[in-house]
């Protein structure tokens, strides 16, 4: 059943839910097709409420019986839920209903991933599985039995009993319905054990189909690190006897916190050598982490409504980048997660989807899970550690812990702790929650006899979420570099709070170079106005080793736009100084292989756009391709060193130093490729025994026009293995021409395994093709036309996947006007479809504008 008439939520009209739930039973009886669900549910009124109305919500459920107290009752059923009168006083709620796990393609509720059943709750999935006032403020204990033919039924908590067919689980921790977990079928465990702070024994579990048993070391230990990590770091101790992940195949998103239950798309969980990259390897430890972080912060202390999301999320993503910095290198994943930032935060801060990092208003709140709520909601989170210092931000954070266990809370209450504890007042930082869109600090020195002033102006554009944005409070780390390389003064971060202020650094004998926004410190546009001479100063010299990487993108930036624009050749001291870092043997492989990277397509699109012009696609990758080849030849001589020195010859391990010395091979294998018609890249084929150098080796021979052979044979060595065959749909999409890239991906979707429904798949070629820049958006409106094709075709299986995918036109306007005009054509034809989900509703509404 869809809604005539989306309706709009707001934060403003938030108010508390009329009744408390003190116990919630829940009893299933597992079927494809009919489901029985029984709920028995403990109300009491809420003292004092406003609104005292008796509603639970529920979709697609038939509604067999109902009872107040044991009296059969007629509730009032609409599509979206139900009222009924009730007692003035404490009363028990029966209903029983049935569901059709089976038919359920949208993955939200219960539904069936290769003959398993499976849940997904959050935001507002429980609603699909019995009638239940499914908003995350109330709280309760549930105890659930589980009835199905399966050797494993799992739920929250932890096991009361079990028996042929049949098990009963409690959870003691009262929690929202989102959290709430059930998985039954026929799983295999790969069992762990981890013993807490305090002396608890903690059962560990990985459950996964049958013939994956050998993909779970790697997530399980990732796991007991995590648990350790966050006792070490943040003195959060588990609190149940058992923790338990799932690995499903077909799921919406990349994983779940459901309390002691935690549900994981198979791709971010499953991990062995041969099938995964190292980039896999480092994606899996960092959401199993995040998973985990979400006990306490999610869990434990949960969101009063849906606009609160970003005090969980952006406070998980925040904690789950500290841990892979401790566990990893601190420096690579800084710069990773910017480059990550600045590609999919960005744009969306910058466009028609932009939206403060607490929303104000929704339709379909799973739009709502972005790269603004996670990421730069992560990022709000790390100005404010370092506006009021290590030290305090610990101090707040056991305040937080300990003053709001067990509530559902606002930006509000986190922000008071801070307050609390600091005596600052938050209110003019607190804009970074409530304002959207991107600030654009730009920069200028003044410079009198040993006195350097640094000049900031800010300034943020005006969006359809904000029409007046207010200054913010900018953490600003600055550095000095001095002529001879030396730091002459070490960071210390500015606070600017006003749109224009100077700061004053005096007693310098002869002109430093400022480095500025040191670590990325503030998540917006910086302009400094520093000289090329002046940049690669900072690119050998610089201390942050961020901003020394962020001298090199800037020259690599500079170099690139001026190549479109122009015509120019590549920047000979750009590639004299990324030479220099590169053949540092002092240096992190891992770093030096970051400063071989490029600035995007779709980034050189949007500096371009940001500075007024129209972005060329076709342009845009001849200068992108021209730019490869020039440093192919510059490093030439260099790059076959590198190539043999980073080779890691001892056997595959997925740790941070291995990985390093693979990406830095790699990313001179990809060069020289350029310059040998794929020769040594055919020999590491034929050698790889880890998926990280196979599949490398395999882009490069197809980006060389050489892989025919190696893509038949490694179809035919992995077919069985779904997520490696995710790999290789995607692979042939990502290095496809852009001129035939639509027909490379019409050859894919009819290609036997092309299982569309399966969002790992549909993402793995869909998706990259959206991520395609000159291929998406091929001059004749063909990849335009394609990837609107299977939207329609999606959206009334999957609503969720189809509406995140939309965001592949968000940047529409920056195009020229044939292009906007067929995409706005796509955009209206999808429009128009009957029946046309919220979800996408709501996102091809906001994106037309
Ligand atoms: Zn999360």
């Amino acid at each position: 059943m869809r809604d005539a008439a989306p309706q709009t939520i707001y934060l403003a009209d938030y108010t508390p839910y009329g009744f408390i739930i003190d116990d919630v039973a829940l009893h299933f009886d597992l079927d494809p097709r009919k489901t029985r669900v029984k709920s028995r549910i403990s109300f009491r009124p809420t003292p004092d409420a406003s609104d005292k109305t008796f509603f639970l919500h529920g979709e697609n459920l038939s509604l067999v019986s109902a009872m107040i107290d044991g009296t059969p009752v007629s509730p009032e059923v609409t599509p979206q839920g139900l009222t009924c009168d009730v007692p003035d006083a404490p009363f028990v709620w029966e209903a029983e209903v049935e569901i059709d796990p089976m038919g359920n393609t949208a993955l939200e509720g219960l539904y069936m991933s290769n003959g398993m059943y499976c849940t997904q709750c959050e935001a507002e999935g429980f609603r699909k599985i019995t009638y239940y006032p499914d908003r995350p403020d109330v709280m309760a204990v549930f105890t659930v039995t589980i009835n199905g033919p399966h050797p494993v039924l799992l739920s929250n908590g932890n096991p009361v009993s079990s028996g042929n067919d049949t098990a009963e689980w409690r959870d003691p921790w009262p929690k929202p319905a989102y959290l709430f977990a059930l998985v039954a079928g026929d799983l295999v465990a790969h069992p762990g054990s981890f013993t807490t702070k305090s002396g608890r024994k903690v059962d560990l579990n990985l459950y996964v189909r049958p013939g994956d048993e050998g993909k779970c070391a790697f997530g399980m230990q990732a796991l007991k690190d995590s648990m350790k990590w966050d006792e070490d770091v943040y003195g959060r101790e588990y609190d149940l006897d058992l923790f338990n992940i799932v690995a499903v195949d077909d799921f919406n998103m990349g994983a779940m916190e459901n309390k002691g239950l935690n549900i994981f798309n198979s791709s971010a969980v499953l991990a062995s050598p041969e099938t995964s990259t190292d980039m896999n390897f480092e994606r899996i430890e960092a959401i199993i982490a995040h998973e985990y972080f979400h006990n306490w912060t999610g869990n434990r202390i949960t969101c009063r409504d849906w606009f609160q999301l970003c005090l969980k999320e952006g406070l998980t993503v925040y904690r789950d980048s500290q841990f892979t910095s401790d566990m990893r290198s601190a420096a690579v994943k800084r710069i990773g997660d910017v480059i990550d930032l600045r590609a999919r935060q960005f744009p969306e801060d910058q466009g028609p989807l932009a939206h403060p990092v607490r929303p104000e208003s929704f339709q379909e709140i799973n739009n709502f899970y972005t790269a603004t709520v996670y990421e730069k909601g992560a990022e709000v989170i790390g100005m404010l550690k370092l506006l009021v210092g290590d030290a305090a931000y610990s101090k707040a954070l056991d305040l937080y812990f300990d003053r709001h266990d067990g509530q559902a809370c606002t930006i509000e209450d986190w922000l008071q702790v801070f307050e609390d504890t600091t005596g600052r007042d938050l209110g003019q930082f607190k804009r970074w929650y409530s304002q959207a869109g991107t600030p654009q600090l730009s920069v200028t020195e003044s410079w009198d006899h040993g006195t350097l002033t640094l000049h900031f102006k800010q300034h943020t554009p005006a969006s359809a979420a904000t029409a007046d944005p207010q200054p913010y409070v900018l953490p600003i780390a600055v550095g000095l570099i001095g002529q001879d390389g030396d730091e002459v003064h070490e960071t210390t971060v500015l606070e600017m709070t006003q749109a224009e202020q100077s700061f004053v650094f005096d007693d310098l004998g002869t002109r430093p170079v400022a480095s500025v926004l040191r670590g990325f410190s503030a998540p917006v546009v910086l302009t400094q106005d520093l000289s090329d001479a002046d940049r690669a100063h900072l690119l050998a010299h610089d201390t942050d080793p961020f901003n020394r990487w962020e001298q090199g993108r800037m020259l690599a930036y500079g170099s690139l736009l001026a190549m479109i624009r122009e015509g120019k050749a590549p920047n000979k001291d750009w590639l004299a100084g990324i030479r220099a870092v590169i053949g540092d043997e002092t240096l992190d492989p891992a770093y030096r292989a970051l400063m071989l990277g490029l600035p995007s397509q779709s980034d050189l699109a949007r500096a371009l756009s940001e500075a007024g012009d129209t972005p060329d696609p076709d342009i845009i990758y001849a200068a992108t391709e021209a730019t490869r080849a020039a440093m192919a030849d510059a490093f030439a001589d260099l790059l076959p060193t590198l190539y043999r020195r980073h080779t890691v010859d001892a056997p595959f391990e997925p740790n941070a130093k291995q990985a390093g010395k693979r990406a830095l091979s790699n990313a001179a294998l990809s060069l020289l490729t350029r310059n040998d018609d794929g020769v040594l890249a055919q020999e590491q084929y034929d050698a790889a025994d880890n998926m990280t150098q196979q599949l490398s080796a395999l882009a490069n021979l197809v980006r060389a026009g050489r892989g025919n052979k190696a893509v038949e044979a490694f179809e035919a060595q992995w077919k069985a293995d779904r997520l490696v065959m995710d790999k290789w749909f995607g692979l042939q999409v990502m290095e496809a021409d852009p001129e035939d890239a639509h027909e490379v991906v019409e050859t894919l979707t009819k290609h036997p395994d092309f299982n569309w429904k399966n969002p790992n798949r549909f993402r793995a070629v869909l998706g990259a093709f959206a991520a395609h820049h000159a291929g998406f958006h091929h001059a004749s409106g063909a990849g335009y036309r394609l990837l609107a094709d299977w939207l329609i075709q999606l959206d009334p299986v999957n609503p969720q996947t189809t509406a995140r995918m939309c965001s592949a036109f968000q940047t529409w306007k920056r195009y020229d006007a044939d292009r906007q005009d067929m995409i706005k054509a796509e955009l209206d034809r999808i429009l128009s479809q009957p029946g046309l989900s919220r979800d996408t509703t709501e996102m091809l509404t906001r994106i037309r504008g």
